[in-house]
Parts: structure tokens; sequence; C-alpha cells
């Protein structure tokens, strides 16, 4: 088969829509688009020179030149499943194209996603893609370890898929449609993936099931020459915020490779923000602590996900709320900003669970926050335990919404709970005393999540009615 025209999709929860909110405000139409995705593309450009993303996050889909593609790859992760599937219905019956669909969703869901695609490719795709390109030309079933498909009404797996020998593909962000044309959104964001895999076990992330424990990281060389091309990248169009998002899961568990990093981009004089995801430890390394300030981050984003010592029990986090707290104020004293993400919705939570979260960051100073209620992707072991617990399939609620009836506290309690903890941390009051009291990149983020939750907020209000109604018919919280 000859093999001219490449299209990689990733899919919007929605569709994009054009709207001036995209400007300011996150929500279900408007992300950055996949660093993966893009990571993947790069590489398949090397086998087939004309290859071409779309990313619904940022742009429509030209419909007619992927139907005149020779394979569409389409990446999902749990939040687009839904609209991936439908988008891979749609090419089947207007193409002959290959459907090839990946991504952590498809990879540890690879059953349902079997239903969609001709192929799934399972794991990382850096060197799995060239791979299936060549088997596609010399028309063999792609069997070598890592893909599934359906072969007699069955699906089959052929293997645990390979991990990638090299991980130092810069990706070319030109090859995204729309993308220049975006940059200057501050809902898109500068990013650089430095490393992948995280030696933890929390039960609830699907990232180290698909990465695995064992860490692999970028020479700092490739990550600091990365770092330029994408500063360079985004400075086409004015920008308000301009900060870096390092996207790694645990940039810092390989202490010595972390050190190397956030040294080689001091030496560069590289002149930017930056903002990373740590763990509490981190907040106890004061050496590193110095380094991110001097490289110029000046906050951090920490997986502080519960408030209560049971949950981190439960859900294999290994940390205590005391740690959380010393590690928040140490952060802090080396003039660093702490963001925060949370998980509610354990088994644990009970009503005020949205207070606690709340009080919390109000009065420990954290400078926004990312609510997510919890939710079981397959593939994770929180998923094994408590999957009898989803209200239903519907992937695409996977967005912040309630999408499982919690032990202790009804789905409809617990969204009014979400809703509390940010109409509280994002108030009209706090509005204006940011507008006062924060100076620069603190007081535009502060506008901006303020715009954002707003937005969050009426959506997740507008699930109620149905919540209050699925809520009583259980039975459960009588
Ligand atoms: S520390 Fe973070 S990346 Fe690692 S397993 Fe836990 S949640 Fe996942």
């Amino acid at each position: 088969m000859e093999i001219k025209k490449i299209r990689f999709i990733e899919p919007g929860n929605r569709p994009y829509k054009k709207s001036l909110k995209n400007y300011f405000v996150y929500d279900r139409y408007i992300r950055t688009p996949s660093l993966g995705l893009i990571t993947l593309a790069t590489i398949a450009k090397d086998s087939v020179p004309d290859t071409y993303m779309y990313s619904e996050s940022i742009s429509s889909v030209d419909w007619e030149d992927v139907f005149t593609a020779d394979i569409v790859f389409i990446g999902v992760f749990t939040f687009n499943a839904n609209r991936g599937y439908e988008i891979a219905e749609y090419i089947h019956k207007n193409s002959d194209a290959k459907i090839v669909m990946g991504g952590l969703h498809a990879s540890l869901n690879y059953e349902e996603a079997c239903a969609y695609a001709d192929y799934i490719l399972l794991g990382e795709g850096d060197e799995t893609i060239p791979e299936i390109i060549k088997y596609f030309r010399e028309d063999k079933e792609p069997d070598f370890a890592g893909v599934a498909y359906v072969k007699n009404g069955e699906c089959i797996k052929t293997g645990e898929p390979l991990i990638p020998h090299s991980i130092e593909t810069i990706p070319d962000r030109t090859l995204c449609h729309n993308y220049e044309k975006m940059v200057g959104h501050s809902t898109i964001w500068p990013q650089v993936h430095a490393s992948r895999g995280c030696p933890h076990n929390c039960a609830y992330c699907a990232l180290v099931q698909h990465y695995g424990r064992k860490v692999r990281t970028r020479s700092p060389e490739n990550v600091v020459e990365d770092i330029k091309r994408t500063i360079a990248f985004h400075k086409k169009k004015k920008r308000l915020a301009e900060i870096l998002w390092i996207t790694d899961d645990n940039f810092f568990a390989d202490r010595k490779w972390a050190i190397s990093v956030l040294n080689a981009i001091i030496e560069s004089n590289i002149d930017y923000k930056f903002t990373i995801q740590v763990r509490y430890e981190v907040g106890f390394d004061d050496e590193m602590l110095d380094l991110l300030k001097k490289a110029g981050f000046d906050e951090l984003s920490m997986g502080i996900e519960f408030l209560e010592d049971e949950a981190f029990q439960q859900y294999e986090k290994k940390s205590t709320y005391s740690e959380i707290l010393r590690s928040v104020k140490n952060i802090q004293s080396h003039g660093m900003r702490v963001r925060g993400l949370f998980i509610v919705g354990a088994d644990n939570h009970t009503e005020g669970v949205g207070k606690r979260l709340a009080d919390f960051v109000i009065e420990h100073n954290i400078s926004g926050v990312l609510i997510q209620s919890m939710y079981f992707i397959p593939g994770t072991p929180v998923y094994d335990t408590h999957k009898d617990k989803l209200i239903n399939g519907d992937w695409s609620r996977c967005i912040g919404k309630v999408v499982h009836y919690p032990e202790k506290i009804s789905p409809y309690n617990l969204q009014k709970e979400i809703i509390y903890a940010s109409s509280h941390i994002y108030s009209f009051k706090r509005l204006i005393s940011a507008l006062f009291k924060k100076r620069g990149l603190e007081r535009i983020l502060f506008i901006g999540e303020y715009l954002w939750q707003k937005s969050v907020r009426k959506e997740l209000k507008k699930e109620l009615p149905w919540l209050k109604e699925i809520s009583d018919k259980s039975g459960l919280y009588n």
C-alpha cells in the first residue's frame, strides 16, 4: 500500500468553537494542543513528508483533507474519548484511510477502542508509529508487540508495548493546524515535556500505568533547546502571561538529572517564567528550591490531592497532611507561590469537603486551584476497585464533573461542594483584593482563573437537577 499522506487528529471534548472567551477562559472548547501528539506527528513526518495535524482544541478539522489521507492517527485521553470514537466512525464512513488510535485512554482501554479503529497502538508511539507505517507499506498485518486489533470478531493484543529507546524528539509545533495563529491566547501555554515515568504508584494515576515506573529523561541540552524553540514559537504573538509549563508528571523523580536541567536553564540565560508540577517532597529540598527560583520558577503546582491522611493511605499517595503543610510553607519561604491540585470524592469525603478545601486554600495562601472530582480510568487500580460506582460510561463528563457515586456523599451534594469551593476561592471579594494587592503575572493569573472558574461553575450548575434525580433514585444516601 502506498502511504503518501498522514493526518493526526486530537479530538476536543467538544469540537472547537470560535469565541472571544477563548482568549481568557479554558473550558470544554480550548486547551493547549497535545504535545505528545505533535511529537508523534514530527516523528511520522520523517517517513511521510505530507504529515499534518488537527487539534480540535484550537481549530476545526478540514474533513476533505482528512478523507484523502492514507492513515489517520487519533490520540485520545479519557475526557475526549467519546469524541475520538465519533470522529473515527465519521472517517470510516467517508474514507478508505486506515484509522490508528492511540493515547492514554485508547491504550489502557484498548478493548473499548478496538470497536472504532482499525488498529490501536498501545503505550508510547515514538518507535511504533514508524513501524506501523512500514508494515502498511509492505501490506503486512501490523502484528508487532504493542498493537491491538479485531480479528475474527475478537479484539486481540499482540503483546506489551516496548519502551522507546529515545525520547529526544523536539516537537515541530508548526505541524499543528492553526497553532501559530493561536499562540497569543492566554489559554494556550508554551509547554515542554522533559521526562516520562514516575516511581510512585498512586492508585488513581493513569499516567504511571501508561509511562511506567521507570523514569526516562531527555538530555539537559535537548530540553533547553526545546524550551528555546517553544518560547520563540509563542513569541510570535504578544501574550499576557509569559509562562512556560514543564508538563512532566514527576520531573524531580531523578534528582541529579533535575538539578542538571535547572542548571542548564540558568546557564542558558533564558529570560522567561516557568511553572511545573511537584510532589510535596520537593518542598523539603532547599537546594532544589533555590535552583528553581534562580531558573525562573515563581510558582509550583503541588499535587496535594487530599487533606486527610486516611485518603492518602487509601489511594497509596505517600504523604500526610502535616508534611504537605510544612512543604507549602517552605516553598513559600523560598519566594515561590504554591498552586494546589485537589481531588474530591474520595471514599472518606463527606459534606463540608468543599468548605475544608476552600478554607485551606485561603488560609495558607495557595495561589490557585484545580479541583478534580475523583474518576476512574480503566487500567488504574482504583478502576478495578471502584468501577461499579461509575454513574455511566460517559467519558466526556471527566472534565471535573462528578462521575461516580461516592461512599459518604451523594453525587449531587459533591458537585455542590465543588461549586462552593470554587465560588469561595474565586469570589468577587477576592478578585477585588487581587486587583489591589497582587502584581504582574500573579494578578493576571488570578483574573484569568476567576473567569475560568466562573465558566466551570456554570457548567457544573447546569447538571445539578439531573444529579439530584440520580442521587435520589440510587437510594444510597437516605
Ligand atoms: S506521584 Fe503523580 S505521577 Fe506519580 S503516580 Fe502519583 S499521581 Fe502519578
